[in-house]
């Protein structure tokens, strides 16, 4: 298999749907093989593997709730298992709960915190853990969200996860620079994704919002997949500690009425 990523091997989190999805087929097309992770939907997770092998790279299915340290171990233990090794890890898996401040409990407090961070923070440090015993480098992409940076009133929990994500990045890019890790974060804005899908079903909340996108409109999870790969890939080698923003100009939007 040739391209840009040919040999190498891509743990992607939560990639049955949405843009977990669109990066492993991204990853696959240039030649990663791909350990495809889901949660529930067993049947989503075998079309992405589906689509992998169809783009003529190795896919093998993993069931790992990401909140849970045992799963994220099994994780990175089967990539190198079955496929040998274990290059790239996307940190994609993410929940969000809506809910005014005064009104979060503290079951949607943990299941949000611990998809979104716990998840991301233990599965790289079994990711790392393996690269720094054999002396390899390796790249750590997180999808983090505008909203590691931008407010989202009534998404507290959301906005408190993904601003760790931010930070946890920039220290790790620091602590593992030296191990020939790269660490970055993609923050996407608004992507026509499952996850949205309330929202996109709302005529009134889908018109405020493309309002307040310079572009026009909601971006794809292709967009971010391409993103992605740069990332993975020999072109994003001297990138390491920054969060690459893909939202169509929303978090820099302003208007005077
Ligand atoms: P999505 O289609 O809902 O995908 C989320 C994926 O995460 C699903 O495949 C889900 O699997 C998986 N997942 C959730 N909890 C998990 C867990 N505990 N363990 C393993 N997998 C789990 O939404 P998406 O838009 O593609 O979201 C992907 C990432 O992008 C998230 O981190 C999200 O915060 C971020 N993001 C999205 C947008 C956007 O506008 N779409 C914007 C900014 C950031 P199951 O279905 O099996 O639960």
């Amino acid at each position: 298999m040739s391209g840009r990523l040919a040999g190498k091997v891509a743990i992607v989190t939560g990639s049955g749907s949405g843009i977990g999805k669109s990066i492993a087929i991204r990853l696959a097309n240039e030649g990663a093989s791909i350990v495809v992770d889901y949660r529930n939907h067993i049947e989503q997770a075998q079309d992405t593997k589906s689509k992998v092998e169809a783009a003529g790279s190795k896919a093998i299915l993993v069931p790992a709730d990401v909140s849970v340290l045992s799963d994220t171990q099994n994780l990175v233990d089967q990539a190198y298992k079955q496929l040998g090794r274990c290059d790239i890890l996307v940190n994609n898996a993410g929940i969000e709960i809506e809910a005014p401040f005064w009104e979060v409990t503290e079951k949607d407090y943990d299941a949000v915190l611990n998809v979104n961070l716990k998840g991301a923070f233990f599965l790289a440090q079994a990711f790392v853990r393996r690269l720094r015993d054999a002396k390899l480098p390796g790249r750590i992409i997180n999808i983090s969200s505008v909203h590691e940076d931008m407010v989202f009133p009534n998404f507290s929990t959301y906005c408190a996860s993904k601003g760790g994500m931010r930070m946890l990045m920039r220290d790790l890019a620091v602590e593992l620079g030296p191990l020939g890790i790269t660490v970055n974060n993609i923050a996407p804005g608004a992507i026509a994704t499952p996850i949205n899908a309330k929202m996109m079903d709302n005529k009134a909340q889908l018109d405020a919002l493309l309002k307040n996108i310079p572009l026009g409109r909601m971006g794809t999870p292709e967009e971010v997949a391409g993103l992605a790969l740069f990332l993975a890939s020999d072109d994003g080698a001297y990138c390491t500690g920054s969060t690459f923003i893909i939202d169509g100009g929303l978090i820099r939007n302003y208007h005077e009425q």
